[in-house]
């Protein structure tokens, strides 16, 4: 579905990639694992095309490496950023229906958001902001779902509300996810990669191959 091959990137002169070679499959979800500054961001720009890459980037077998960010996105490549990127000013709707018009599919997802579907979103929690943001990213109908550390700063609680709503969707939506938080990502995501200092050191192929690793 969405695959990288000897992908590197570039901000200047500076070489932030070194060649990462990942695939995430129709129906799976994918976790790209790595510490601070590893290059996890800088590798979601390369596949969007918003920074200077060399390498290639498929898309259903089609390379799309010279496409624009916007066309990548047509295609179905959706995006939840880091940060989440709403609107805080404007209602949970009226960030929604920015994405698309099917609000029965983000309320189904997130029931409550639909009770606080006139609330603004700097009035939110930020596990209810991120669930917006999921929400929004879905609601464009993508075929694969990229997320950027959506754990940073949640709790627990919030966490496996996010994780079971992403372990539902993922056999329609494929899924690649950048985090630093180990035990949520593989609380849904099927296999991954360890990215350090820009290179892949270590793919796995399990939740439980990864915690022996981490926490043993
Ligand atoms: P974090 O978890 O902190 O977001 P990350 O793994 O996502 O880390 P990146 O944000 O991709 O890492 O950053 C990788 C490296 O690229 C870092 O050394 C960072 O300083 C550098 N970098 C990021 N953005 C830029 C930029 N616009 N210009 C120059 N260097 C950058």
């Amino acid at each position: 579905m969405l695959k990288t091959e000897d992908l590197k990137a570039f901000y200047g002169k500076a070489q932030i990639l070194n060649g990462v070679n990942a695939e995430v499959n129709r129906g799976e979800a994918v976790a790209i694992l790595g510490p601070n500054g590893a290059g996890k961001t800088t590798l979601i720009r390369a596949i969007l095309g918003l920074v200077e890459t060399e390498g290639k980037v498929f898309f259903n077998g089609t390379d799309i490496s010279s496409l624009k960010p916007h066309e990548r996105v047509r295609l179905g490549i959706g995006v939840c950023p880091e940060g989440r990127g709403l609107f805080p000013n404007m209602t949970v709707e009226e960030n929604l229906l920015l994405a698309g018009d099917d609000l029965d599919l983000a309320y189904s997802l997130f029931p409550k958001l639909k009770n606080r579907r006139n609330q603004l979103v700097k009035q939110m929690s930020g596990g209810e902001q991120q669930m917006v943001a999921i929400a929004r990213a879905l609601i464009s109908k993508p075929k694969v779902l990229i997320l950027d550390e959506p754990s940073m700063g949640l709790a627990p609680k919030v966490l496996k509300e996010i994780a079971g709503v992403l372990k539902e969707i993922k056999r329609e939506v494929s899924i690649l996810i950048v985090e630093q938080n180990v035990k949520f990502a593989m609380s849904f995501a099927d296999r991954g990669y360890v990215l350090v200092k820009g290179s892949i050191v270590k793919e796995f192929e399990s939740k439980e191959e990864i915690e022996k690793l981490y926490f043993t």
